[in-house]
């Protein structure tokens, strides 16, 4: 099949694109503005996949400024948008460890003995600090509380409703069709497949959909995104090292809570000193709440269910969080590298846009706004060249297209970002006074630290728990853990003193009921797994498999000989794992022992 334009994943970027592209291509008296190449006589043709099962099945916060969304809706009302409500009242607390079970260097635990003693003096309660302000470039006054879920829904419903573009949810693409370093389109999975991927019953193969230009939006783990990464390289010096996988609750808090809708914590200092939270209340009494493990972060137990269980419970949030109930739940993986992870942004035929073309800001930690409005640009871009009947060449791409975004607020403020999270490459302490330097000086001062991968810093589990645990202790309780099936960081986190979760089967949930209760996990039969392990014999070596202790839902768990086992029906493809391996691959590329390939199914909630 052949349309004018096709484009992978329907996020954030791609809703700023095809809001743009689809009110331009049509003249007052339906005639086209410029006729399709495909289709003569009529508008381009524009079709989007996406992979998840319905349109907003993402996982994401969100505070946002939303200067973006208010430029494509000028008469935007939060009333028309369920959860949507505008930023209130921001707070920004350091909470204090309660339990005695985080680790803290001594620097944190020297200055938590002094909170603890000037409490009387200083705003702490609840085992917090609260910081009487907000600093400038953290704040998000005047832009939206939203679900994105619920928002990109309402933007689907407007960009279909318009009539000139189609949304085709349920559709992972499979790869980008390359010609000649040309990209002509993609293709998408094929249907009725074993998990291998070999032909099995009602065999489909993906359909290829040739296009002149091809968008891809398909966000910080997407497949197609990192296919080109690797056919065509990152730019010199570029890296995308850095990420955190984000995971979130959207809960019903107890009757009794008066937060006002727009209410917005930020949080960090616990569970560990390294994590950070948020929660963002919702009209009608309902809050997203989540945290962020960050690749920074130097522990092979970097489990983000249990830690998001233990954050909950501190007084200083579950004073309007106990007696909750739980609607929904996921996680996702949120590509921190910002412009030092920017691919490159157009070529012969194709054109990169969002959160995977580096857009988010890592020092304000706002990705939405910056997605969307690398959207718009590119589609103000494709349509100057359309109306010019210019080819979608890696030149006019770039002339109408990547010079837009240098011009941009986006490019202006992701330089001032660039450096701001390098020190938390050496600490936690290091990390925050270098996040304060550089936004208190607009980027003109930073601490260094060098961004490396995980399987370049990842301590092994016996040194990370040296002192607190002996080898044999490990030793024997990963024997007990892999004869269970079961992953180690439950059993070693008990150990070094955090208390089990009381499950009230309400908010506190296990791991497998929040699969069920709030991710509603689901994965079509008749795909290939998404989820490869590319050289069973290298894990079966591998003594940390980060990959089982990270995962989010339990689809990756203790196998046979030694090699994880991959249940795609618990996989939310958050991507986690493939951040995670600790396996480099012999090739030099770059690429670890974990492939993470575009699959169908995973959340079925649109409120995350
Ligand atoms: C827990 C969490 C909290 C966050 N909080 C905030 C916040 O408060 N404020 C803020 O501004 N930002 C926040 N972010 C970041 C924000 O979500 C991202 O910056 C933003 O979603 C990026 O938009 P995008 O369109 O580039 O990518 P995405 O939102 O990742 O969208 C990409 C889309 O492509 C689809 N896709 C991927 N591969 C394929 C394929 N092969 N075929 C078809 N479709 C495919 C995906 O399913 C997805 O729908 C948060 C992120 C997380 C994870
Ligand atoms: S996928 Fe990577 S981390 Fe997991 S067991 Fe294999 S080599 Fe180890
Ligand atoms: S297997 Fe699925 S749920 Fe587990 S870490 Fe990987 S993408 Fe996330």
């Amino acid at each position: 099949m052949s349309v004018d334009i096709v484009c992978v994943g329907f996020g954030p970027a791609m809703g700023g694109f095809l809001t743009t592209l689809s009110r331009s291509l049509v003249k007052e008296d339906g005639t086209p503005v410029v006729e399709s190449a495909t289709a003569p006589g009529l508008p381009p043709q524009v079709i989007c996949y996406e992979r998840g099962d319905d349109v907003g099945f993402g996982v994401s916060g969100v505070v946002t400024p939303g200067r973006s969304l208010k430029a494509s809706f000028p008469q935007f009302d939060p009333a028309q948008v369920p959860m949507a409500a505008p930023v209130g009242v921001e707070h920004i607390a350091y909470l204090l460890d309660p339990i005695g079970a985080s680790r803290r260097s001594f620097a944190l635990r020297t200055g938590d003995t002094m909170l603890k003693a000037l409490q009387w003096a200083l705003p702490v309660k609840h085992h917090a600090f609260e910081l009487p302000w907000a600093p400038a470039f953290l704040q998000k006054h005047g832009g939206y509380v939203l679900s994105m879920g619920q928002f990109m829904q309402w933007v689907g419903a407007q960009v279909m409703g318009a009539g000139t573009v189609q949304v085709w949810p349920s559709t992972p693409v499979a790869s980008a069709l390359v010609e000649d370093n040309k990209v002509v389109g993609v293709r998408l999975m094929d249907q009725g497949t074993d998990k291998h991927g070999r032909p099995a019953d009602g065999f489909t193969p993906g359909m290829d959909i040739r296009a002149a230009l091809t968008v891809i939006g398909d966000g910080p783990v997407g497949a197609i995104g990192r296919q080109l990464d690797e056919t065509f390289g990152l730019p010199a010096g570029q890296h995308q090292h850095e990420w955190a996988v984000g995971m979130k609750l959207v809960v019903d808090l107890p009757p009794g809570v008066d937060l006002a809708p727009g209410t917005v914590f930020h949080t960090f200092g616990f569970p560990e000193p390294e994590i950070f939270g948020f929660m963002y209340v919702h009209p009608g009494n309902i809050a997203s709440l989540g945290i962020f493990v960050p690749s920074w972060f130097d522990s092979p137990m970097r489990t983000a269910y249990r830690y998001l269980q233990h954050w909950i419970q501190h007084p200083y949030l579950w004073r309007y969080l106990d007696g909750g109930t739980l609607r929904s739940w996921g996680a996702k993986t949120l590509g921190e590298s910002g412009r030092r992870g920017e691919p490159h942004l157009a070529g012969d035929g194709y054109a990169r846009i969002g959160e995977g073309s580096g857009s988010t800001n890592v020092l304000t930690g706002s990705g939405v706004d910056e997605a969307w409005a690398t959207g718009t640009m590119l589609a103000e871009g494709v349509l100057v060249l359309l109306r010019a009947s210019q080819p979608f060449t890696k030149e006019n791409l770039e002339n109408a297209y990547v010079a837009r975004r240098r011009a941009s607020w986006v490019d202006r403020e992701s330089i001032v970002a660039e450096k701001s999270r390098d020190g938390f490459q050496r600490g936690v302490v290091t990390g925050l006074i270098g996040m304060g330097l550089t936004g208190l000086t607009g980027g003109r001062l930073s601490l260094w630290g060098k961004p490396l991968p995980p399987h370049k810093r990842l301590p092994s589990i016996e040194e990370y728990y040296r002192g607190r645990v002996t080898n044999d202790e490990i030793a024997r309780l990963r024997t007990e853990c892999q004869a269970k099936g079961i992953s180690l960081h439950s059993a070693l986190m008990d150990r070094v003193g955090w208390p089990a979760i009381a499950f009230d089967g309400k908010l506190l949930v296990s791991q497998q009921d929040a699969l069920l209760m709030g991710g509603k996990v689901q994965a079509p039969s008749g795909y290939a797994d998404h989820v490869v392990f590319l050289y069973p014999n290298v894990c079966e070596q591998c003594g940390i498999k980060t990959c089982i202790e990270v995962c989010s839902g339990q689809a990756i768990m203790p196998g046979e000989r030694g090699v994880p086992a991959f249940d795609r029906e618990k996989c939310i493809h958050c991507g986690a794992c493939q951040w995670n391996c600790t396996q480099e691959l012999p090739d030099g590329s770059g690429r670890t022992n974990l492939d993470f390939r575009a699959g169908p199914g995973g959340l079925h909630s649109a409120e995350n």
